[in-house]
């Protein structure tokens, strides 16, 4: 049987790894579990070279570097770090919490939940027509900025993520094209005026992907007009990243008996769940006005580490 930890924390993404931070801060005994077999989250997984560009303190940080940052400040202190352990549910015990996981039971006195949306799944199209090209050419996760030197690439979305990879493969590629179903893109008004002032970059609204065609590699992409009609030029790519957002896989927490909203747990101001001694923080915290930020993650989770520590009585 594992040792009763003071707190433990479910997810090593940002927030978690911050958190685990925060913990050793207070001197707390802490504990991490994380899923994967590598630590840092959305960041690590989804977007490792994307420069990150609204943290405090850093005008411009990729995903990995954070991560690490993250890991050299969090592990000052010592604490029970588990990797590819994925928590599967939560039951009362003596003195706190057990946390269940195909491992074993872990006890735990407070319990912190940023385990951000679950597992994160890229959202497809679910069209062999372009999905079939996944992986020949069609990114829906980018690790690898070199990827895009002097080609000719198709950013589909018009969100904060595609606009980012827009802005992230424009100083390498031959050439962006950004388009997005909607007639308006809804990224940052700087991304926008950023991208509408660089030469290298045509953004269009009011476009979407159909069909991809190329033998064996992406060649060109299909495109239609905001009423669906399929438009008869085609427009000649090397690259197509598709950045319409992630599907959240929260079902494992469904039997926590945690009030949830959606996809996040819902929390009161100091972090706190329905549950005594259990908090959330990051992109699983839902509260009036929440955003899905790194930064207001940081904030929830010191937070949540000092109201625990509240709760503990230290
Ligand atoms: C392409 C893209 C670009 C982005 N760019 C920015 C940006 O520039 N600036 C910004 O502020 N935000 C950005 N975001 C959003 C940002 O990544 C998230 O807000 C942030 O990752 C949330 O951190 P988190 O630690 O709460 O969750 P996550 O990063 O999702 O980490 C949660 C961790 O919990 C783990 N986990 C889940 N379930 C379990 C379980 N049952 N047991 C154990 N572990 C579990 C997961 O594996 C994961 O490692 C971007 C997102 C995307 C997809």
């Amino acid at each position: 049987m594992a040792e009763m930890a003071d707190v433990t924390i479910v997810g090593g993404g940002p927030v978690g790894l911050f958190g685990l931070y925060c913990a050793g801060l207070h001197h707390l005994k802490a504990r991490l579990v994380e899923r994967l077999d590598r630590l840092g989250g959305q960041l690590e997984h989804l977007y490792p070279e994307k420069p990150i560009y609204d943290v405090g303190g850093f005008p411009a940080i990729t995903g990995r570097e954070l991560v690490e940052r993250l890991k050299q400040q969090a592990f000052q202190y010592p604490a029970d770090v588990l990797t590819g352990v994925e928590a599967t549910g939560l039951e009362l015990a003596e003195g706190g919490w057990s946390l269940v996981t195909p491992d074993g039971m872990l006890p735990t006195r407070a319990l912190i939940v940023t385990a951000g949306i679950g597992e994160f799944i890229p959202r497809r199209y679910q069209n062999p027509v372009i999905d079939d090209y996944e992986g020949r050419g069609l990114y829906y996760v980018v690790q690898e900025l070199e990827e895009f030197r002097d080609q000719r690439v198709l950013v589909v979305g018009g969100g904060d993520s595609a606009a980012d990879w827009a802005m992230a493969v424009a100083g390498r590629a031959r050439h962006v094209t950004m388009i997005h179903r909607r007639r308006g893109f809804q990224c940052h008004v700087d991304s926008l005026s950023k991208l509408e002032a660089d030469p290298r970059v045509t953004l269009i609204p009011h476009r979407s992907l159909v069909r991809v065609v190329g033998d064996d590699r992406v060649e060109r992409a299909i495109l239609a007009d905001g009423e669906g009609r399929e438009l008869p030029d085609a427009l000649d790519v090397d690259r197509i990243i598709v950045a319409i957002g992630l599907t959240p896989e929260t079902a494992v927490f469904r039997g926590w008996g945690l009030d949830m909203q959606g996809d996040a747990i819902t929390v009161k101001t100091d972090m706190s769940t329905n549950k005594p001694g259990v908090y959330a923080a990051g992109d699983m915290a839902a509260y009036p006005g929440k955003i899905k930020l790194i930064a207001s993650g940081f904030g929830e989770v010191a937070t949540a580490v000092e109201a625990a520590k509240d709760y503990l009585g230290r």
